[in-house]
């Protein structure tokens, strides 16, 4: 049987598992996707190899480490400098991938044209490498970073050549707010100095809760109609994970049912 897993710290609360169990069952492929909570993330990534395992999904706060492995990546791995998605292929060799950036984008593009719009990322953690190559492809008009601490924003802006802007900054006037801080996860607000929003603005927040997360309430009284959480991006990526892993993408209307599957369960 082949074997899958998350592996990061914390991972207890992870819904990958049931999104790659449901995409197995649909397509018809038996696997087992279980999830590996750990502090020392290169002996259980070896641990889980050596004892047969076939792809792992990494997350907080291992995403940089998993790209330092000693690994073939990919060009939007290497574009990124972290990884989520790791295998092995026939020969016993490690490869690393990066699927956060077209999860979001895919997810993204149900809602809006990314080409055109100015964007807005809040926050320079793993998850933002991942997405800002991803983003950049798609040529908005303007792609700016702010972070709480300034530096992390002005790496990635000087890395990716996008802007680097401060949480002091006007930062009024975007199209697009993406919140890749993990703040909603504590019911807290990255400080920014925006005081109102386009009603054609979107407000996009990488984490997801059950109810809307504080980030998109604030949006949504800023003036922003569309106001959207990260489960969509979850299950994107997770697909785009399957696909490399198995050869085999879940068509739309199964990422479609298992995201309103995931809702409803939240
Ligand atoms: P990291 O730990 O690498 O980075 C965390 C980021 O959040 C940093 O920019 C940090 O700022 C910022 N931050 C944390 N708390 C606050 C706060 N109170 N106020 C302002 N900024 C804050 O995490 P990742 O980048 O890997 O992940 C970020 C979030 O995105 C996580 O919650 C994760 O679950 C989510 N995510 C969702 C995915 C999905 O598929 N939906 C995929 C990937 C990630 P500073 O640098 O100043 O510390």
């Amino acid at each position: 049987m082949l074997r899958f897993a998350v592996i990061g710290n914390p991972v207890e609360h992870s819904l990958s598992p049931q999104i790659h169990h449901y995409f197995a069952e649909q397509l018809g492929i038996e696997l087992i996707y279980s999830k590996i909570e750990t502090t020392h993330f290169e002996s259980a990534c070896n641990g889980f190899f050596l004892e047969g395992g076939a792809g792992l999904n990494v997350t907080i706060p291992y995403k940089q480490q998993a790209f330092a492995l000693d690994a073939n990546h990919t060009a939007r791995c290497n574009a990124a400098k972290a990884a989520n998605t790791l295998w092995l292929d026939k020969n016993g060799k490690l490869h690393a991938d990066n699927t956060d950036g077209v999860g979001i984008v895919r997810d993204l593009q149900k809602y809006t044209d990314i080409s055109d719009k100015s964007i807005l990322l809040i926050g320079a953690g793993g998850a933002s490498r991942g997405i800002i190559p991803a983003l950049k492809q798609q040529r908005p008009s303007r792609f700016s970073i702010v972070n709480r601490s300034a530096m992390k924003a002005i790496e990635l802006a000087n890395e990716f050549s996008i802007e680097a802007r401060h949480v002091d900054d006007d930062l009024n006037g975007y199209d697009l707010l993406i919140n890749s801080t993990s703040a909603s996860l504590d019911f807290v607000l990255p400080s920014v100095n925006i005081d109102y929003l386009d009603e054609g603005a979107i407000a996009y927040d990488c984490v997801y809760h059950r109810e809307p997360t504080v980030f998109m309430l604030w949006a949504q009284k800023l003036g922003a109609k569309t106001c959207v959480d990260g489960l969509g991006m979850l299950v994107e990526q997770a697909a785009e994970s399957f696909s490399v892993w198995l050869g085999s993408m879940p068509a739309p209307e199964l990422r479609k049912n298992i995201l309103q599957k995931l809702r409803v369960g939240l």
